[in-house]
């Protein structure tokens, strides 16, 4: 299996750009080892390769997050969560592309190249997790990882066709992967199925005393209530999330699924979110703050890549880090240590910070009455390479339905709802923290 993955995965990467790095020699030892020892048939994943996101550290394995700045850095230590999937015989076969640390909803500011969406290769995969999901939808793997700070896995499986699900905030360690914004990212996981997908966050959840905001709670079975009927479940649809600059086409294929949840016995009415319009604003505030924060480890003597010709300290910091970064994470930067400045904290970050409660509170108040949330993932299917690179301030925008969820701390899955003209038209449920199980019961439902 783990051979013929590797056969799928080079004979499509030329045109789908999914990895940076493929782990042939690793991944068929370990291979070699499971098939010596025997598959262990109460372990479900034994001797299933998946890829990981580069901005997930493996141990002896290149992690870069497809930035120039960790060049070559071999990280000494695994991510809890690859740790995990090795406790349960998985293989990684591959660190996938990416925006660089995670900035970006294309693809297109990974350092390296982009990749391609699988369903056309004109049009951006999404992002930040391009890879992790162009490698599922192209048939290259059947599972990855991502990670999701403002949208990042689902919005990617939206334009893909494929499950995404990112866990409610607490979920899933966060040890090893490169922290972008504390606060909001959190590992999750792609498959092809919603059921797959379940058993993928079966592996790598639970609390981890190396990551101070894991959750104690207990961990149920997500699969538990695949198969029940939804009949009584009640859906409620935000106005908000249905309304100018979203396309029409988008729409009206998510208001079709909401009558076919009707159909399977669902209670489906119309709510509001009043202050998800500030969402944005809030967001690329509080993750840029936590950006340039978390992105001064990245000064040239810890990690990978140092600038030449220095001729002092400051030098060194300030050559690597306008050579080493892109012009994404520059820009992230400065936003972020300008609302963290002492002059402007009050008017940016403390005000970020109060819009984020409304927001968790209007999320509070729906869920006191329904059990889910339906809404499309982005306001449009994919779009054309290219088209939106020089206009940072509409790629934002396009993260309007993706980011209350992590401002919230939420869980939410992006499943198919259809296609317009040949592209996948994704679809979120979210749920009420730790309801992982009920968000899989309505998606298989529908699936
Ligand atoms: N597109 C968003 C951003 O650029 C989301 C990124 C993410 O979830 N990692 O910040």
């Amino acid at each position: 299996l783990t051979q013929s993955t590797l056969e799928d995965i080079t004979s499509r990467e030329d045109k789908i750009g999914a990895f940076l790095n493929i782990i042939e020699k690793k991944a068929l030892e370990q291979a070699q080892t499971i098939d010596a020892r025997g598959i262990r048939s109460e372990v479900l994943t034994d001797g299933i390769p998946l890829a990981v996101k580069d901005n997930i550290v493996t141990n002896g394995i290149e992690t870069t997050a497809a930035s120039k700045i960790l060049k070559g850095w071999i990280p000494p230590y695994d991510a809890t969560v690859v740790e995990k999937l090795y406790d349960q015989g998985m293989i990684i076969v591959g660190k996938a592309n990416m925006d660089e640390f995670a900035m970006g909803g294309s693809g297109e500011n990974s350092a390296v190249k982009p990749t391609h969406n699988a369903w056309d290769l004109t049009k951006v995969p999404g992002g930040s997790s391009s890879g992790s999901a162009s490698a599922v939808a192209s048939g290259q793997v059947r599972f990855s990882l991502g990670s999701d700070t403002g949208g990042s896995i689902r919005q990617p499986a939206s334009f893909n066709g494929i499950v995404g699900m990112k866990p409610t905030y607490g979920r899933v360690s966060r040890w090893g992967l490169i922290a972008f914004a504390s606060s909001l990212d959190q590992i999750g996981t792609f498959s092809q199925t919603v059921e797959e997908n379940a058993q993928l966050l079966q592996v790598i959840s639970g609390f981890d005393p190396k990551d101070s905001t894991s959750s104690h709670f207990a961990i149920p079975d997500y699969t538990s209530k695949i198969g029940q009927d939804i009949k009584g479940m009640k859906i409620a649809l935000p106005k908000e999330y249905f309304g100018a600059g979203i396309d029409e086409s988008v729409k009206a294929q998510v208001l079709a699924a909401a009558k076919h949840f009707e159909s399977l016995g669902a209670i489906v009415e119309e709510v509001s979110l009043p202050h998800s319009k500030y969402g944005v604003a809030a967001y690329y505030i509080i993750g840029s703050s936590e950006a340039s924060s978390n992105l001064q480890r990245f000064d040239g003597i810890r990690y990978g890549y140092r600038a030449q010709a220095i001729k002092n300290l400051e030098d060194l910091y300030v050559k690597t880090r306008s050579e080493g970064f892109g012009e994404e994470v520059k820009r992230r930067i400065m936003l972020g240590t300008y609302s963290l400045s002492a002059g402007f904290y009050d008017a940016y970050f403390k005000k970020a910070g109060q819009v984020r409660t409304q927001i968790i509170e209007d999320f509070a108040k729906v869920f006191g009455q329904y059990d889910l949330i339906l809404a499309p993932t982005a306001p449009t299917v994919a779009f054309d390479l290219g088209s939106r690179i020089d206009d940072p301030i509409a790629m934002y925008m396009a993260d309007i339905l993706t980011i209350p969820v992590n401002l919230a701390g939420l869980p939410g899955i992006s499943i198919s709802a259809g296609q317009v003209d040949g592209l996948p038209v994704g679809m979120q449920l979210i749920g009420k923290r730790y309801s992982e199980e009920t968000i899989y019961q309505a998606a298989a439902a529908f699936e």
